[in-house]
């Protein structure tokens, strides 16, 4: 979306509404996408119980804490940056969209130009020349940090030192910059090797008056004022007396276990990114959770092992990636037999196949509650209460 909304209507007049295919649901009222979602998780969820009505934002706009801009050029040589139309490899060119934060959106406007002022061009993927590839920027909508992360080919960056000084001069508000070196052809953006910049290489915010935080290839929600909301009903389902023992399975920057932690006896995190993990362990630190530990594993595999060992936990929560769940996981689940499970999902499909293993091995639904992180996207985010029967 490009123009100011005087309401959150409908068709909020973003002139790249078809061209973007980012907010499937514009065409929609704000209230009827509420419905739409509500709609949506009856249709896949209604077998396991009563689904509680979708929480939706106050105000549905630039919520987005992170954004990515691809960079490429035009066939007449002009520089753009922006989204990938819907499953091709053409770049819309964004300056400004309704969902994203608004500084992040500048910043991304003010690279486009620096290439230009000091000769540098974005990645050309034919023929393997050009320098800038993506550009990711972060910010804590607590803290006002501000993260840019600048993907390029190689780690050469030529005129850095005379760059960066433009960049921040214009920008003071960027606390961290970070050069993330990608030479695959791959669709992730960010490579393994990072070099900082400037400033500490990553940013903190502040989540349930907590602090996290979080570096470039963390996985961090993108919904800070939703999530707040989030774990609000995933705690108030796992409702903790202080002595229970608690896993937080797919853990991230470990925000749901830090968070449960001051409520629990001890917290176990399992995560698969690395950092995420280094980042989970510190932030037990910043918060002193001296109860908490985490793990960097595949869930299913620490899972496994940990029911094999005879451990035992009260409550777990978990929170996978689209993909849900694996069967190793599932069956380690039903193993270590948790009196209650919170699980949190933003596919809803995966969701009702992995509830559906639960139901069959001993466990039903007590709660269902969608919320809306996405607002004018088709997705939508569901926390579910499972308790053995
Ligand atoms: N609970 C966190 C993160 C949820 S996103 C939060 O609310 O912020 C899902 C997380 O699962 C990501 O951090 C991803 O890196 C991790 N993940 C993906 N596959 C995994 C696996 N097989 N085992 C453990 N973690 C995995």
């Amino acid at each position: 979306m490009q123009t100011q909304p005087k309401k959150a209507g409908r068709g909020n007049g973003c002139p790249l509404y078809k061209k973007c295919g980012g907010c499937q649901l514009q065409n929609m009222t704000y209230a009827e996408q509420l419905s739409f979602k509500q709609a949506k998780c009856i249709r896949h969820l209604k077998r396991f119980g009563h689904v509680e009505e979708i929480l939706g934002m106050a105000e549905p706009f630039r919520y987005r804490n992170k954004v990515q801009a691809a960079f490429g050029t035009t066939r007449g040589g002009k520089i753009i940056s922006g989204v990938y139309q819907s499953s091709s490899h053409n770049i819309v060119c964004v300056d400004n969209c309704m969902l994203e934060d608004e500084t992040a959106d500048r910043i991304i406007v003010t690279i486009r130009a620096l290439l230009q002022k000091h000769r540098l061009r974005p990645f050309d993927e034919d023929r393997g020349t050009g320098f800038l590839r993506h550009v990711l920027v972060r910010r804590g909508f607590q803290t006002n940090e501000v993260m840019v992360v600048l993907v390029t080919p190689t780690a050469l960056f030529p005129g850095k030192k005379e760059f960066l000084k433009d960049l921040l001069t214009l920008h003071p508000e960027i606390t961290t910059v970070i050069q993330s070196v990608n030479g695959a052809k791959t669709s992730l953006v960010l490579g393994r090797q990072e070099l900082v910049l400037f400033g500490k290489g990553y940013i903190e915010d502040i989540l349930c008056g907590r602090r996290f935080r979080i570096s470039a290839r963390s996985f961090y929600q993108i919904n800070p004022v939703q999530t707040e909301v989030l774990y609000g009903k995933a705690m108030e389902f796992a409702a903790l007396t202080g002595k229970e023992t608690v896993l937080d399975a797919y853990c991230g920057i470990g925000t749901i276990g830090l968070v449960a932690a001051e409520r629990a006896g001890q917290v176990v995190g399992v995560e698969l990114n690395a950092d995420a993990v280094r980042d989970a362990k510190i932030n037990a630190k910043l918060n002193n959770a001296g109860n908490a530990r985490f793990y960097c594993a595949d869930a299913g595999r620490f899972m496994t092992e940990a029911a094999q060992a005879g451990e035992r936990a009260d409550v777990v929560f978990m929170d996978p990636p689209r993909a849900g769940s694996d069967l190793p996981f599932l069956r380690a689940l039903v193993t270590l037999a948790p009196k209650k499970i919170v699980y949190i999902s933003c596919n809803v499909e995966t969701q009702a196949r992995d509830l559906g293993f639960l139901c069959k091995h001993g466990y039903r639904v007590g709660r269902i509650q969608p919320v809306d992180m996405f607002p004018h996207t088709g997705h939508v985010e569901t926390v579910c209460l499972l308790t053995h029967s």
